[in-house]
């Protein structure tokens, strides 16, 4: 096989006007290429003309995809013809990269492929050895579209820091898991005008929404959709009674010395205060802090005898966790009407505000929605946001997002405008 031809093969290069003259290595981390693009002159498309060659354009740096672990990087010089008659000047074409472009398309699709992953947009560019702008130019090139006749039977309403101090309001179809949209805003007037534009049938038809307990828009999401239900997010509730139990216990761990065992193993084994105790396992470790082999079980027993107070709000808690997770809304409430005089501040606070919530938290029980949460969309978008510190604009962060969740599935309302 020639040389060109091998070349050729193996950077998979299609374009037979394309010529590979000389292949260099350059300090064993990449490779570069020289090639030609060269073809028979066709008619003018001006004045269909006869044209003749004129010269080749000095060499174009493509960046190409790597190639057994080498950066790949292919000098391209581009025939230009030139119109006997009207005297114009065109560059030749190439499948290789699109006409006054760098970027390979093969390229292209690579960073969408991995724009649909959850890397940090400067970690493509860099796997890719193309320019940030390269990266974000590409995101740029989709445009998200609304289909105006459809909204999921269930919904889940969340917000999300897109920056600090900046609340973006997302919409989630729940079973699918794929975005109805994200508004960088989260102002009622803001999700009001965005759910107006459906029509009042379209609306009609979602059933149920879940939202975060704190959430200000109950009455505004009853006025948007006639017939749905709100549901408080189960895993909200969960979450705002561990926190409830998490803060206390650091009101009761910190008077201990810092040094003493009391203050060490309740800051160490936090989480198995949270935990239910009904997954702690009973496995015997060696633990450094207790110096002996114990069971998780025996850990927790041993935290709760540093204080009687512990003792009696783990306790309550653990009860608590017991009748939600068995979907007791009745016994949940009953517990919580019967102690919330008696309870450190930081649980009455939790415990007023479920039985001002009562309906709806019973409501998430009934209909045992929103029991994992959208934990994998929650992750996934703390990953894009992590590593999003280069999105300036919001309509980006929007985009990425979307590409994430939506363009791999089916119902996609997400094209992309050109390629
Ligand atoms: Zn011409």
């Amino acid at each position: 096989m020639e040389q060109n031809d091998y070349i050729k093969e193996s950077l998979d290069i299609k374009d037979p006007n394309i010529t590979f003259e000389t292949e260099f290595i350059k300090c064993f981390t990449h490779r570069e290429y020289q090639a030609k693009l060269d073809y028979d002159a066709p008619n003018c498309p001006a004045c269909q003309e006869k044209r003749e060659n004129y010269d080749f354009q000095k060499p174009y740096k493509i960046p190409y995809l790597e190639m057994g672990g080498f950066k790949v990087l292919i000098r391209l010089k581009k025939r230009r013809f030139r119109c006997k008659t009207c005297g114009k000047i065109q560059v030749a074409k190439t499948s290789l990269v699109r006409e006054n472009h760098q970027i390979p398309n093969i390229i292209n699709h690579k960073i969408t492929e991995k724009l649909m992953g959850r890397k940090a947009m400067t970690k493509i560019a860099e796997d890719l050895s193309v320019s940030l702008s390269t990266v974000y130019r590409q995101l740029e090139r989709f445009e998200s579209k609304t289909d105006w006749t459809y909204l999921p039977e269930v919904m889940s309403w969340d917000e999300y820091a897109f920056k600090k101090g900046k609340m973006s309001f997302i919409a989630q179809d729940y079973q699918s898991k794929k975005i109805v949209t994200i508004l960088d805003r989260r102002t009622q007037t803001v999700i009001r005008n965005h759910f107006m534009c459906y029509p009042h049938k379209v609306r009609s038809r979602v059933k149920v929404i879940t939202m975060d307990m704190f959430s200000p828009h109950y009455s505004l999401a009853k006025k948007l959709f006639p017939n749905t239900k709100i549901v408080l997010d189960r895993f909200y509730i969960i979450q705002n009674l561990s926190r409830a139990m998490n803060r206390f216990r650091i009101r009761i761990m910190n008077p201990f010395e810092r040094k003493s065992i009391e203050y060490r193993a309740l800051k160490h084994y936090w989480k198995l205060i949270q935990q239910d105790r009904r997954i702690l396992s009973d496995k015997r470790f060696y633990r450094p802090t207790f110096r002996m082999h114990v069971t998780k079980q025996e850990i927790v027993q041993r935290l709760l005898s540093f204080s009687d107070d512990l003792r009696s709000h783990y306790e309550l808690y653990q009860l608590l966790l017991f009748h939600f997770q068995e979907k007791k809304g009745e016994y949940f409430f009953e517990l919580i009407s019967d102690t919330i005089k008696h309870v450190h501040p930081i649980f009455k606070t939790v415990f007023s505000t479920f039985l001002k919530d009562k309906e709806k938290i019973v409501n998430a029980l009934k209909l045992s929605f929103s029991n994992a949460k959208l934990e994998t969309t929650n992750n996934l978008i703390k990953v894009i946001k992590r590593n999003a510190f280069g999105f300036r604009k919001f309509e980006n962060f929007k985009k990425r997002i979307f590409l994430a969740l939506n363009i791999k599935k089916e119902r996609t309302s997400f094209v992309l405008s050109r390629c």
